[in-house]
């Protein structure tokens, strides 16, 4: 078991670490052995997996007996780790290790009328899951896929990312190489934000991210698309809420910041200055940054400008209700 146990933590690490599979404390892993499961903690990041302990210890047979009773909320385990929303999904999956990413290509293309999914992923044992809100929403459909068709290796989830299952890390790995070379976006050259114009605007003392990707949101057509719409994956609702502030010409962030607020009810916690960048709020958290990051990437592979399809506003209804998105949000300070 220690060997598969390290190889395991590695590989946790390692798609914990790719900002293209996982963003902040987004998606989860998970290890079986017998009735043992090991799934990843809520609030906890993959990337840690190597310097501590991210991990809830569980019975699998009573997490599926949960399931049963139609139960979502799991009680935390001997080491006080609660363990994630999405855990009745590694359960129910047969395999040994199952890894749920966030994988933004995968996003992309599960919204985009042309995505060619069936063609990109010709061969491989895979099926389509349309939008479902985590946690036993999501365990439903996984549930029915698995009764209905039998294992597989996986599952695109429309508007959130994949899930992996493997019966060791070795296929694991092969499987994610697949799936980051079959849906591989090219992703356009970024631009350098204008800190003239960004520092003109900001009246309210917000940050200037030192990162690149964040200010791709400010150009191009993949930014306007994505500023238009509406939130693409589940985390972009609960870290950034379902609008961004966007600044009109020559408006300063102060009146933008007000109008928002009074618009949209709450506070953002970065706004976009077309042609100029993006600014943080001094509150913006890590999971927070982290989102903008991949929507900035994300504005820099949407093929041709296009618009892939966001969230409704029903199933961002049903997210902003939930109470097992609430202590994510809580943790990341936004
Ligand atoms: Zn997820």
């Amino acid at each position: 078991m220690s060997a598969f146990w390290e190889d395991f933590v590695w590989l946790a690490a390692a798609v914990g670490s790719n900002p293209l599979l996982i963003q902040g404390p987004g998606g989860n892993v998970s290890l079986k052995d017998g009735d043992d499961m090991w799934v990843k903690a809520s609030g906890r990041r993959l990337c840690e997996a190597l310097d501590r302990n991210i991990f809830a210890r569980l019975s699998r047979r009573a997490v599926l007996e949960a399931l049963d009773r139609g139960e979502e909320v799991f009680c935390v385990d001997g080491g006080g780790a609660r363990p994630s929303v999405e855990t009745p999904l590694h359960a129910l999956i047969p395999q040994r290790i199952v890894l749920h990413l966030h994988m933004l290509d995968a996003v992309i293309r599960s919204g985009l009328p042309e995505g060619g999914l069936a063609a990109l992923l010709d061969g491989l044992s895979w099926r389509l899951l349309p939008y479902a809100r985590p946690g036993l929403p999501l365990s439903s459909l996984v549930r029915k896929s698995l009764e209905e068709g039998g294992q597989a290796d996986v599952h695109i989830l429309e508007n959130h990312g994949v899930v992996v299952a493997a019966e060791d890390g070795e296929r694991a790995i092969f499987l994610v190489n697949e799936l980051i070379r079959r849906l591989w976006l090219a992703q356009r050259p970024f631009a350098l934000p204008d800190a003239t114009s960004l520092r003109a605007r900001n009246d309210a003392g917000w940050g200037i991210p030192v990162q690149a990707y964040p200010h791709a949101l400010a150009f191009g057509e993949g930014a306007a698309a994505l500023l238009a719409g509406g939130p693409l994956w589940p985390d972009q609702n609960v870290f950034l809420g379902r609008k961004i502030c966007v600044l009109g010409p020559k408006e300063r962030l102060r009146a933008a910041l007000e109008a928002f607020e009074q618009d949209c009810g709450f506070m953002p916690v970065f706004a976009v200055v077309p042609e100029g960048g993006v600014l943080f709020s001094p509150k913006i958290g890590a999971s927070a940054a982290a989102t903008v990051s991949a929507l900035g990437q994300a504005a820099l592979r949407l093929p041709g400008g296009c618009a892939p399809r966001p969230l409704s506003e029903a199933a961002l209804d049903e997210l902003d209700n939930w109470d097992g998105e609430k202590s994510r949000k809580t943790l990341d300070g936004a």
